[in-house]
C-alpha cells in the first residue's frame, strides 16, 4: 500500500485572524501586560493559551475588566451595547473585529434603517451572530439552517433581505436560501458575499482534495465554526471519514487503518505549526509522500485597528 498525504492550500490563518492575534501581541508590547480580551480572540485553543502565557487575560464580559484597563474585542465582532458598556467603565477599547464581519454589521444597519426584515442565516449562540443581531435586534431574525425556515414570519414579504454569518458552509447556506425563497419569492440577497473569502477558499480546497482521500484530518478547535464546516464539507465531497483535531496527539491510530491517502487542512484560526505537527505524526507512520492541492492564491491583509496604530506610533513600536 503506498501511503500519501494531500495537503490543502489555502488553509490556516486568514487575514482577519492574523490581524486579531497581532492586535493582542502589539497591545501587550505597547501597554504592557495584563491586556484583557473579551471572549476568545479567535476560536483556537493553542492561540489562546499562547497569548495567555504572554500576559493576555481572557474574560467573558466587560464587567470582569478593571475600570480604566485595556480591553480588546475579538475577531467575531460585538454588538453596539458592548462598546457602550466599555465606555461606561472607562475602558480603553481596541476593536479587533474582522473587517469582513464589520461589513455584515454595516449591511444590517443599512437594511434596518430602511425598515427591512433581515433574515440572518447562522448558528444560534455563535458570538458573531450575537454581535450582528445586536446591531438591529428589532429587525433581525436568526435562521439556523434549512429547518429554521418554517419559524420565520415577516411583516412585508416585499421588503426582506438575507444576510449570513461569515463562516458557514456555502452549500448549506444556499440550501437555506432556496428554502427561504420558496416561502418568500421576493427575498433580496446581500449586496456581496457574506461568507468570507477565507471560508470559501478553504472549503473549495477540501472539495477538490476529499474525493481522493479515505481520511481527511482538519486541524482546528470544536468551537471554530469554519473548522467544523471543513469536516462536513470533506464528508460531503466524498472522504470516507473526517475528524477535527486540535493537536497531532489527538489523532487516533485506528483512523489510519487501511488508509492510503490522508487529506490534511486547517481552519482559519489555526497556526501552521500545528499542521506541521500533524504532518510529522503522519510521516512517522509511513505517510511521507506529500503533495499540495493548490486551489487559490490569497494575498489579502488587513491593517491593525486605528486606535492601536496611533498608540504604537507614540510608543515607537513598529
Ligand atoms: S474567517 Fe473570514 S470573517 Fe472570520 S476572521 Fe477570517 S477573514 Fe474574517
Amino acid at each position: 500500500m503506498s501511503k500519501r498525504v494531500l495537503l490543502a492550500k489555502p488553509r490556516g490563518y486568514c487575514a482577519g485572524v492574523d490581524r486579531a492575534v497581532e492586535t493582542v501581541e502589539k497591545a501587550l508590547e505597547v501597554y504592557g501586560p495584563p491586556i484583557y480580551v473579551r471572549k476568545e480572540i479567535v476560536h483556537n485553543k493553542h492561540v489562546v493559551a499562547t497569548l495567555e502565557a504572554k500576559g493576555a487575560i481572557f474574560v467573558e464580559e466587560n464587567e470582569e475588566v478593571p475600570v480604566g484597563a485595556t480591553v480588546i474585542f475579538s475577531a467575531h465582532g460585538v454588538a453596539p451595547v458592548v462598546h457602550d458598556e466599555a465606555k461606561a467603565r472607562k475602558l480603553r477599547a481596541i476593536d479587533a473585529t474582522c473587517p469582513l464581519v464589520t461589513k455584515v454589521h454595516m449591511e444590517a444597519r443599512r437594511y434596518a434603517a430602511e425598515d427591512y426584515d433581515i433574515l440572518l442565516i447562522g448558528h444560534e449562540g455563535h458570538e458573531e451572530v450575537i454581535g450582528t443581531s445586536g446591531e438591529a435586534p428589532e429587525h433581525i431574525q436568526l435562521v439556523d439552517g434549512p429547518d429554521g425556515v418554517d419559524k420565520i414570519t415577516v411583516r412585508d414579504p416585499e421588503k426582506v433581505v438575507w444576510l449570513s454569518q461569515t463562516t458557514l458552509s456555502v452549500d448549506e447556506t444556499m440550501e437555506t436560501v432556496d428554502r427561504l425563497r420558496q416561502k418568500l419569492p421576493l427575498l433580496q440577497a446581500p449586496p456581496s458575499d457574506d461568507i468570507c473569502y477565507a471560508t470559501q477558499n478553504r472549503q473549495l480546497a477540501v472539495k477538490e482534495m476529499a474525493p481522493q482521500c479515505e481520511l481527511v484530518l482538519v486541524v482546528g478547535s470544536r468551537n471554530s465554526s469554519n473548522s467544523v464546516r471543513l469536516v462536513e464539507v470533506a464528508l460531503g465531497a466524498g472522504a470516507d471519514a473526517s475528524y477535527l483535531v486540535d493537536f497531532a496527539h489527538e489523532i487516533d491510530e485506528a483512523w489510519l487503518h487501511g488508509v492510503e491517502t490522508v487529506g490534511v487542512t486547517s481552519g482559519a484560526s489555526v497556526p501552521d505549526d500545528l499542521v506541521q505537527d500533524v504532518l510529522a505524526y503522519l510521516a512517522e507512520r509511513g505517510y511521507g509522500d506529500l503533495a499540495t492541492i493548490d486551489s487559490a492564491e490569497e494575498r489579502l491583509t488587513f491593517s491593525l485597528p486605528q486606535e492601536l496604530k496611533r498608540d504604537m506610533k507614540k510608543a515607537g513600536v513598529s
